[in-house]
C-alpha cells in the first residue's frame, strides 16, 4: 500500500474486505500480497510488480526458497514453544494457529510440499517427537533449553562423583603406603635394636631409649656419632635428667 493510499475510502474497503483469513492459495509470497479470490491472483501475477519479483526468484530460487523454509519452520517452533511447550498436540491445531497471522510465510513457499512432510522433518532433525496416529501426526515439543540444562547437571553431579571416588582412592593409597612404611620400621626395628654397634638404632626409637636405660656402651656411640641426627638436641634435653652426657 503506497503512502497516498493510506486510510482512503478503497483501502478502507480494501482492508474491510481483506478481514480474516483468506485462501492460502491465493497468497503471493514473493509480493507478499493476499488476493480475495482467483481471478484477484490472476491480475496480480499478470502485474509488472510480480513480473520483476519473479525474474529475482528465478535468478536464485533455491536460495529464496531456503530462506522461507527457514523462516517457517522458525515461526512455527517459535509458536510450538510459547503454545504447547509441555503438550502433545495435532500437527494440524498448531498450523492452524501458525497460519492465523495473515503475514505467515506461507507453506507452499518452503520446501515442504505437505504438513506431514514438514512434521516429518520436525521428527528427523530432533526438534519435535513426532507421532503417526490414526487422528493424524501428534508433535511434542523438544524442549532444548531444558534438556541442555537437564544434561549439563547430570554431568556437573558425575563430576562431582569421579571427584569424590578419586578421593577415595587417594585416601585408600595414602593409607596403605602409611601401613607399608609402619611394617617396614618394624622390620627395620627388630635387628637393629638388638646391635649396639648401630648408631640408628637408637635413633629410631630414640625418645623411648632414654626412660628404658639402654646400656651406657650404646649411649656413649650414639652420642660420638660424626652425624649426629637432627632431632639430638631434642633428645639431649629427655636424657639429662638421668644420665649427662658424656664430653
Ligand atoms: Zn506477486
Amino acid at each position: 500500500m503506497g503512502k497516498n493510499e493510506f486510510l482512503t475510502p478503497k483501502a478502507i474497503a480494501n482492508r474491510i474486505k481483506a478481514k480474516g483469513l483468506q485462501k492460502l492459495r491465493w497468497y503471493c509470497q514473493m509480493c507478499q500480497k493476499q488476493c480475495r479470490d482467483e481471478n484477484g491472483f490472476k491480475c496480480h501475477c499478470m502485474s509488472e510488480g510480480h513480473q520483476r519479483q519473479m525474474q529475482v526468484f528465478g535468478q536464485n530460487p533455491d536460495r529464496i526458497v531456503g530462506g522461507f523454509s527457514e523462516e517457517f519452520e522458525r515461526a512455527f517452533l517459535d509458536l510450538m514453544r510459547r503454545s504447547h511447550r509441555f503438550s502433545r498436540v495435532a500437527a494440524t491445531v498448531v498450523y492452524n494457529e501458525y497460519i492465523a497471522d495473515r503475514h505467515h510465510v506461507h507453506m507452499n513457499s518452503t520446501q515442504w510440499a505437505t504438513l506431514t512432510e514438514f512434521v516429518k522433518h520436525l521428527g528427523r532433525t530432533g526438534q519435535c517427537k513426532v507421532e503417526d496416529t490414526p487422528k493424524g501426526w501428534f508433535i511434542t515439543y523438544v524442549d532444548r533449553d531444558s534438556e541442555t540444562l537437564f544434561k549439563d547437571r547430570l554431568k556437573a553431579k558425575r563430576h562431582k562423583a569421579d571427584l569424590a571416588d578419586e578421593e577415595r582412592q587417594e585416601r585408600a593409597i595414602a593409607h596403605q603406603i602409611e601401613r607399608a612404611a609402619a611394617v617396614s620400621v618394624a622390620v627395620a626395628e627388630t635387628p637393629l635394636a638388638s646391635d649396639p654397634n648401630n648408631p640408628t638404632a637408637s635413633h629410631t626409637d630414640g625418645a623411648g631409649s632414654g626412660t628404658t636405660g639402654n646400656p651406657p656402651a650404646e649411649r656413649s656411640h650414639f652420642y660420638s656419632n660424626p652425624n649426629p641426627p637432627r632431632s639430638l638436641p631434642n633428645l639431649v634435653m629427655r636424657l639429662r635428667p638421668q644420665s649427662p652426657p658424656p664430653n
